[in-house]
């Protein structure tokens, strides 16, 4: 078995991380206190690989394999007394009280690391409960304190002593359009560069792009965290369903990231679904292949404010799910490249792979998603640069970090290393297949190398 260790943090990452759970349960058959509860039909493919996320307890009780971590009691007693508070592991919950105040610093240097050791110890001992760990899944936001400061502190960490392990996370990115908290941009910044040297491959949940679909396409007026994250444990769950069922297109974390991910810096993933449902609603919706298609690679069901027709496809996956013809979708799909051609960058061949799992997500017949290496993710990264670099010139709520021992120097580095991500995907998004061909053509010309 190759087991996946998931860890949420902070407030939106455990709202978000305990949603995911909740789905995933239900698609594999397991009720709020851990016990199987699918008919004998249903049960090889529900449980065939269930233990990459699940871990099987006395009484063939499923028992999440989960560390739950905040630096406030507050969204953890919520999970503990919702539906599914009893199904975690009581040991596994560990947080403090003095909150982190929406300062990354203080998750990341005073009061996240105060308490980093005791979650390590958790993360310790379902590591080595392990057959074969193939890696991590973070959960949390980047515009907080925690998960985002204390997040990428665990990140270090966990990739210092396991370093051989993948490293996944779902990290929602902020937006002025959900939240009012100014320093949101450092936040992130200072996360971005994090994760642009420690993670192996991120999903990309952005809150800009989350509200908009609420709003205009679900038409929510007043979108509330529970919508967005509706779309969230969907995509989460369509992104993890290749992990979860047989099958054999990108069946465990390193496989994904080998077709994803050609240069290493670049591994923030848009990803993208398939019918877009509200709360409630999803039951009365009912796609074809060539419409799950033609949607799943439309700008407006990216969860990533960013348009993809602004850069190139680097790569991308699709994960079909539901009963279907694999012909149809790979017609469907070849038929998308053909067609737009010109968005996919012809120096990678073969860089689209599809796939088809036979479960549905609960509430409907067939759904899609997506997982794109755009260059147009830049977009994202420049909203968010360009509010950093608004407030770090005039140097505006920097004594909040610097009154945690931060250095200034640490925002600069930041800064640029987001900066020249930003001019990375530019250079790929400019490259041409014979790039290499004219440099040699002009070296030729040149009456220098004439002999
Ligand atoms: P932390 O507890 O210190 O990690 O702070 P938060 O998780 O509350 O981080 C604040 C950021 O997360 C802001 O950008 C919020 O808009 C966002 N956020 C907080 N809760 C949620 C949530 O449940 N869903 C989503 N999508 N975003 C959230």
């Amino acid at each position: 078995m190759r087991e996946i260790l998931h860890i949420q943090g902070g407030q939106c990452g455990n709202q978000i991380g305990s949603k995911f759970w909740e789905v995933i349960c239900d698609e594999h058959g397991v009720d709020p206190t851990g016990r199987y509860k699918g008919t004998a039909a249903e049960s090889d493919l529900q449980l065939e690989r269930i233990n990459v996320y699940f871990n099987e307890a006395s009484g063939g009780r499923y028992v999440p394999r989960a560390v739950l971590m905040d630096l406030e009691p507050g969204t953890m007693d919520s999970i503990r007394s919702g539906p599914y508070g009893q199904i975690f592991r009581p040991d596994n919950f560990v947080f403090g009280q003095s909150g982190a105040g929406n300062n990354w610093a203080k998750g990341h240097y005073t009061e996240g690391a105060e308490l980093i050791d005791a979650v390590l110890d958790v993360v310790r001992k379902e590591a080595e409960n392990c057959d074969c760990l193939q890696g991590f899944q973070v959960c949390h936001s980047l515009g907080g304190g925690t998960g985002s400061g204390m997040g990428t502190l665990l990140i270090s960490k966990v990739r210092e002593e396991y370093p051989d392990r993948m490293m996944l996370t779902f990290s929602v990115f902020p937006s002025p359009k959900v939240s009012d908290t100014v320093v949101e941009p450092y936040n992130a910044t200072l996360s971005v560069h994090q994760l642009v040297e420690n993670a192996d491959e991120c999903m990309v949940l952005d809150n800009e792009a989350l509200y908009d679909i609420c709003f205009r396409t679900l038409k929510l007026t007043t979108p509330s965290f529970g919508d967005l994250n509706h779309l969230i444990s969907a995509t989460m769950s369509g992104v993890t369903c290749c992990l979860r069922f047989p099958g054999q297109l990108n069946s465990d974390l390193r496989k994904l990231a080998v077709n994803l991910i050609p240069f290493p810096r670049l591994h923030f993933f848009m990803v993208g679904f398939a019918p877009l449902t509200s709360r409630g609603s999803q039951q009365y919706i009912s796609l074809t292949v060539p419409e799950l298609t033609q949607q799943m690679w439309d700008a407006k069901n990216m969860m990533c404010a960013a348009d993809p027709r602004h850069g190139r496809y680097l790569t991308a996956s699709a994960m079909f799910r539901g009963k279907m013809s694999t012909k149809e979708v790979d017609e469907q799909m070849i038929n998308v490249q053909n067609k737009n051609s010109s968005y996919f960058v012809e120096w990678i061949p073969n860089n689209v792979k599809s796939s088809v799992c036979d479960i549905p997500p609960t509430g409907l017949k067939m759904a899609s998603t997506f997982v794109g290496n755009s260059t147009s993710i830049q977009e994202m990264f420049r909203r968010v640069s360009e509010q950093f670099t608004a407030m770090f010139r005039r140097k505006a709520f920097l004594h909040w970090y610097t009154g945690e021992g931060m250095d200034e120097m640490e925002f600069t580095e930041a800064e640029s290393n987001m900066n020249d991500l930003v001019a990375e995907y530019q250079q790929y998004q400019d490259a041409t297949a014979d790039d290499e061909e004219e440099y040699d053509d002009e070296a030729a010309d040149d009456p220098e190398y004439e002999s």
